[in-house]
């Protein structure tokens, strides 16, 4: 039996279980750091007892994961209140005595995808999700990417044709880059709904591509990968061809 937690700014999720088909969830919101911590874990603790063999945290950021580092499983620099230099591996592995496997929240997701979701027998390929902004989780030759921080893969350049679209994006640092265009923030400004934002950009882009690519690229966007041996590994994701 293993436990999960999504960490989230405003709710933990947990979960118990072996997998999708055997899972409980709970959700429980973000309090102070030792109260949620507290409830995430005594409800782990309840439900698999002493079949508990290790937990897995995806948790918002920034996150420590340097190995070796003495701040290794730590958010960092937060500005949410009574979380900067929070020590979250460790709180969960001192109340619980387990394995803990710790990582940003995109990259938890992107692995759950590559295990049981559309990234299924992939060893290299892009986690994005777009909300207020655009983040980004990677495999790379099977092994979740890690950089110095976050990877911060929203602000990817992209395609742009300023001719057909002058927007100039709302990114207070790169103006158009991928979060700047793509981003929730769009629908504030009197653009269409997100999902339409995304479809706006591969429409954008998609005149620049081959007929092939563009389709890999649709196709990955709207989260359904191409089917096994139709695409190269390379193509699948948005910023194999976002140059
Ligand atoms: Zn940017």
């Amino acid at each position: 039996m293993f436990g999960a937690i999504e960490a989230g700014g405003t709710k933990f999720i947990c979960g118990i279980g072996t997998g999708p088909e055997n899972l409980q969830t709970e959700e429980i919101p973000t309090a102070a750091p030792d109260a949620t911590v507290e409830a995430a874990t005594a409800f782990l603790r309840a439900r698999a007892g002493s079949s508990l063999r290790a937990v897995g945290i995806a948790s918002f950021g920034p996150v420590d994961l340097r190995p070796g580092s003495a701040t290794y499983g730590y958010i960092t620099s937060t500005p949410k209140a009574g979380w900067r230099q929070y020590d979250l591996a460790g709180a969960v592995r001192k109340a619980l005595g387990v394995p803990i496997g710790f990582n940003t929240d995109v990259n938890g997701a992107a692995l759950g995808e590559a295990r049981w979701g559309a990234a299924q027998g992939l060893d290299d390929f892009l986690y994005l999700t777009v909300g207020t902004g655009v983040g980004g989780g990677a495999m790379i030759g099977g092994r979740l990417l890690h950089g110095l921080l976050h990877p911060e893969m929203g602000h990817i350049r992209v395609p742009h044709d300023w001719a057909n679209d002058p927007y100039p994006g709302n990114c207070p640092y790169h103006g158009d880059c991928l979060e700047g265009l793509a981003s929730g923030l769009c629908s504030r400004r009197g653009w269409e709904p997100m999902p339409e934002c995304w479809g706006r950009w591969c429409w954008r882009s998609r005149r620049s591509l081959t007929p092939e690519a563009a389709n890999v690229r649709t196709q990955s966007i709207r989260g359904s990968a191409p089917e096994a041996g139709s695409a190269p590994k390379e193509s699948v994701g948005p910023s194999a061809d976002a140059r």
